[in-house]
């Protein structure tokens, strides 16, 4: 992940040569910021190199410095999913949305463990009725993590089930509410309509608190685009980063939040109930210097 330890040694050590500049452009594009991301940094970075030459005690400036440069980068929306309420007077819900196979189902499972670990009382609406296994999918996780799942009949209508899900989340006091849904493109109109009418169905029994969207994040700046367009389509208040523990570059968190302005909220990390960690920007960053 270390994207810029080598630039920040060699700037440490003295001046950088035009190769060394085109080396971390090549390097930062390699990494899935994106060309206009990388552009902004590398201008930064020339500024502060410039600051920094001939300055022996330079070096935590500079890094301080590009820290900073990166941080404004990130976004300033807040990253926390709202509390659960010990009391239980207060559900927060949880819609979980986002292209094919990227990774909502078992994200809602990891939610679940996450809550469930809390000692939340959590409710699941298997919500994608699109395919029966991804209903058996969702029930199988939540006999494993003792977890409630409402469910309705395989290709029924996922409002009314996400409906059904409310009104027992309601009735069972539980804090934590989460809404599994089928993946759709979003050049999908209709899909996209059926989003909204889920979303409208929910709050006629309680506030939609979080609209969490999949992006798997192997797929690069593919996958900046795909997230980029839904988010256009539906309200979403946070990202889920999954499949970082694959091939997945350093640089995507940061180039989804410069160019989106969404907050990645949770990083998956395998395919696991556990594998998912809240994101800490200030550990990213950190990482990547
Ligand atoms: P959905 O179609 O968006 O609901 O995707 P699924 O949750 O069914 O996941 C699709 C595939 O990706 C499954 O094989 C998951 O095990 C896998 N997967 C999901 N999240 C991760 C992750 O963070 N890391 C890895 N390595 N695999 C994941
Ligand atoms: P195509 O393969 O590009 O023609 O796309 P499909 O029409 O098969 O749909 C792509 C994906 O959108 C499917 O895998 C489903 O997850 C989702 N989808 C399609 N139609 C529906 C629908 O009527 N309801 C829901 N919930 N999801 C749908
Ligand atoms: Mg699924």
């Amino acid at each position: 992940m270390a994207l810029f330890s080598k630039f920040i040694a060699k700037l440490r050590g003295g001046t950088l040569a035009s190769a060394d500049w085109e080396e971390l452009e090549t390097h930062l594009i390699e990494s899935d910021l994106g060309a206009h991301l990388t552009q902004e940094i590398i201008e930064a970075a020339k500024g502060i190199a410039k600051r920094g030459e001939g300055n022996k005690e330079a070096g935590d400036q500079i890094e301080a410095a590009l820290l900073a440069a990166l941080r404004a980068k990130l976004s300033q929306a807040p990253r926390q999913v709202k509390e659960p309420d010990p009391a239980g007077d207060s559900l927060t819900t949880i819609v979980v949305v986002g292209v094919n196979g990227t990774g909502k189902t078992t994200s809602v499972a990891k939610l679940m463990k996450f809550f469930n670990d809390q000692r939340s009382t959590v409710i699941v609406a298997a919500a994608d009725t699109f395919r029966a296994a991804a209903i058996d999918q969702i029930q199988t996780w939540g006999e494993r993590l003792g977890v409630t799942v409402v469910a309705g009949k395989a290709e029924g209508d996922p409002a009314a089930v996400a409906f059904d899900g409310a009104k027992r989340a309601i009735a069972e006091h539980a804090q934590i509410f989460i809404v599994d849904t089928a993946g759709r493109l979003h050049t999908k109109s209709g899909l996209m309509d059926e989003l909204g009418k889920i979303r409208r169905v929910i709050e006629k029994v309680t506030p939609v608190d979080e609209v969490l969207l999949v992006v798997d994040a192997t797929t690069g700046q593919n996958g900046i685009a795909q997230a980029k367009l839904f988010s256009e389509s539906v309200a979403v208040t946070g990202l889920i980063l999954t499949k970082m523990d694959g091939s997945a570059k350093g640089g995507i968190a940061l180039a989804i939040e410069a160019s989106m302005g969404i907050p990645v909220k949770f990083i998956g990390t395998g395919e696991s109930a556990g594998d998912m960690q809240t994101f800490d920007p200030e550990s990213y960053l950190r990482g990547l210097i």
